[in-house]
């Protein structure tokens, strides 16, 4: 799939409404982490390169449809300024005739950002009119926010009614890897996927099955799969109504003759909060009322070994309980192999990318999608009303 890029139309002199993914993590009023801000500026300093007049739009936490004081974008712009070394303007609304005024006062190479759209109960229901509104301050709308690409919003789809839509760079390169994997994936192709619902992961399993050649399963959701082919996995994580979706899963997996390697050992404790009580057991020997809460070391090598050779990874998912440090071994040791083993890297999910940085191997990943829910449905072959809105190469 391709889709035009800002590369691809005019925009010289052009008011061009980009929507950027600034939900951002604050601290005392201030930007705690501005990675996200980082990744939109090829965009934008492209389009000011260009001349353009650039109106900026993002949510920011989740004021449902409402206006909270504290998720006001103001802390936004202050840090987006420092990092543009030019002034952004800030805006209080993000329709309406404040709004016009300051776009019309835009010259080319100038930035305005709006409010926290999601302060708007038109936003996320995507409401007609407010699309309408929020376009007719634009001349081309340009979506780089691949987070929220998964849903239906004003901000993200409606607009797209009204005005000439492209992707913007990040964007643009999340498109180009997701598609590469279900399109032209690399052989041997190593899928692994952890974390704690099956439901939420399944999907993807299932659409990558025709496409890989090994499948790793950890974390929480291998305990389900395990304790369907009867397993005692004693007090684990264990979704009972979903035994049926696992089995299923594996007999598809034996059909296609794709293996799937899941854990042998686990490093198991009481519960989450008492760690200083774990130890590693084998598979059928969790203590009666223990939880596993990470792969153990057999498992870790085990894994490893069935990454070694492959020319594509893709790897969404912690095999532990990672935020406690008792238990991050496993989705370490995993970052780890995944950096170290020479393949084309992709490495998707909220919770697995802080993984990944905690690990300090980012550098050795070839992509990082901004996008968790956005890059689960993309990748489970559906098509994201955000992506389908924006214009063909
Ligand atoms: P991502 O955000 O990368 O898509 P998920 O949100 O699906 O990942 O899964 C991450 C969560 O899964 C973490 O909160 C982690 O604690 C949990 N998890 C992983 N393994 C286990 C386990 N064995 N038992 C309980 N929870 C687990
Ligand atoms: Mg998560």
């Amino acid at each position: 799939m391709t889709k035009k890029t800002v590369r691809d139309i005019d925009v010289r002199g052009k008011r061009v409404l980009v929507r950027v993914d600034f939900n951002v993590p604050l601290q005392d009023g201030e930007v705690k982490d501005d990675t996200r801000l980082q990744a939109a500026l090829p965009t934008i300093n492209y389009l000011l390169e260009q001349g353009a007049r650039v109106i900026l739009v993002s949510h920011l936490g989740r004021p449902k449809g409402r206006v909270v004081d504290e998720l006001r974008m103001d802390p936004v712009a202050r840090r987006l300024e420092a990092l543009l070394g030019r002034r952004v303007a800030k805006v209080d609304a993000c329709v309406g005739e404040e709004v016009a005024e300051a776009v019309a006062g835009l010259d080319g190479g100038d930035v305005l950002l709006l409010e926290n759209v999601r302060f708007y109960p038109g936003e996320e229901k995507n409401d007609p009119a407010f699309a309408r509104d929020l376009a007719s301050l634009a001349d081309v709308f340009v979506n780089d926010a691949f987070g929220t690409a998964h849903r239906a919003h004003a901000s993200t789809a409606g607009v797209a009614a009204h005005i000439p839509a492209v992707a913007g760079f990040l964007l643009a390169r999340e498109i180009e890897t997701l598609s590469k994997l279900l399109e032209t994936p690399v052989h041997p192709l190593v899928v692994i996927v952890g974390g704690a619902k099956i439901a939420d992961k399944i999907g993807v399993l299932e659409n990558l099955l025709g496409r890989a050649d090994r499948l790793i399963i950890g974390g929480g959701m291998a305990n389900t799969f395990l304790a369907a082919q009867g397993h005692n996995m004693e007090a684990s994580l264990v979704e009972k109504n979903a035994f049926d979706v696992a089995l299923r899963f594996l007999d598809q997996a034996r059909q296609h003759a794709v293996p799937v390697y899941l854990p042998v050992d686990f490093v198991v404790a009481p519960g989450p909060d008492s760690p200083t009580e774990r130890m590693t057991v084998p598979i059928d020997r969790i203590p009666a009322g223990w939880m596993a809460l990470d792969i153990g070391r057999d498992t870790l090598h085990l894994f490893q070994d069935k990454l070694k050779g492959a020319r594509m990874i893709f790897w969404n998912g912690p095999m532990g309980v990672f935020e406690n440090p008792a238990f991050e071994g496993g989705t370490l040791g995993i970052a780890e192999a995944v950096a170290n083993s020479g393949a084309i890297s992709i490495v998707g999910g909220g919770d697995t990318v802080a993984a990944v940085r905690r690990m300090g191997v980012v550098d050795r990943i070839t992509h990082i999608s901004t996008g968790g829910g956005a890059a689960l449905k993309f990748l489970e072959g559906r098509e994201l009303p955000g992506i389908a809105v924006l214009q063909n190469a």
